[in-house]
């Protein structure tokens, strides 16, 4: 059955960007949905690109509007889904691709039951995981020692998705993404 929404979570540092890109340069018809958040921005990043930088008022202020399909408190930061990003993206008969956590993943699920297809990238182990973030270099120690415990909990929570791929060697994980969208998209 084919989808018009596509799912991608991982634990922080799991790779999912690259599949995303993979994604979004692969399959035409795939727009990206653009997150608000609070926290700050990376270097590289682009507002409006990658996520919409809001200041915590702000997007207090969406939430009180209803403007959020959903949300999440992820490491004292709030990340969410603007219904705006769905509707335009529906409008235009586009399918569209989600960055999320595993949480919003599911409440996705559940505005969209019909649509939605749950792709969660697995690392093949926390230590792999924990080099990665190592080698990115974005994170204190503390904020590592956060983020390997929430993959932790990601990972216990994703057994119900539709697909868990171990993201090992990265063509291998592109090659079972292009076969799961062959048959969905
Ligand atoms: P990062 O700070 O590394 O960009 O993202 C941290 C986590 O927040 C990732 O797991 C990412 O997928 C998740 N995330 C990003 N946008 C959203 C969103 O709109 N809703 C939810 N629930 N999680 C999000």
């Amino acid at each position: 059955m084919k989808k018009r929404i596509i799912v991608v979570s991982a634990p922080s540092g799991g790779g999912k960007s690259v599949v995303a890109n993979h994604i979004l340069e692969h399959y035409k018809n795939v727009q990206f949905s653009v997150s608000a958040t609070t926290r700050k921005m990376r270097k590289g990043e682009v507002n409006g690109k990658h996520y919409y930088f809001l200041s915590k008022e702000e997007f207090e202020e969406k939430i009180k509007e209803n403007e959020l399909v959903e949300y999440e408190n992820i490491f004292s930061n709030y990340y969410g889904t603007l219904r705006s990003e769905i509707e335009l993206a529906f409008e235009k008969q586009k399918q569209i691709l989600f960055d999320i956590d595993v949480k919003g993943a599911y409440s996705i699920k559940k505005h969209y039951p019909e649509d939605t297809l749950l792709i969660f990238l697995k690392p093949p182990s926390l230590e792999v995981l924990k080099n990665r973030l190592i080698n990115r270099k974005t994170e204190t120690e503390e904020q590592l020692e956060k983020r390997i415990a929430r993959a932790k909990m990601e990972i216990e929570m994703s057994a119900d998705f539709d697909f868990v791929i171990v993201n090992d060697v990265l063509d291998e994980t592109l090659k079972q993404v292009d076969d799961i969208l062959s048959k969905f998209l």
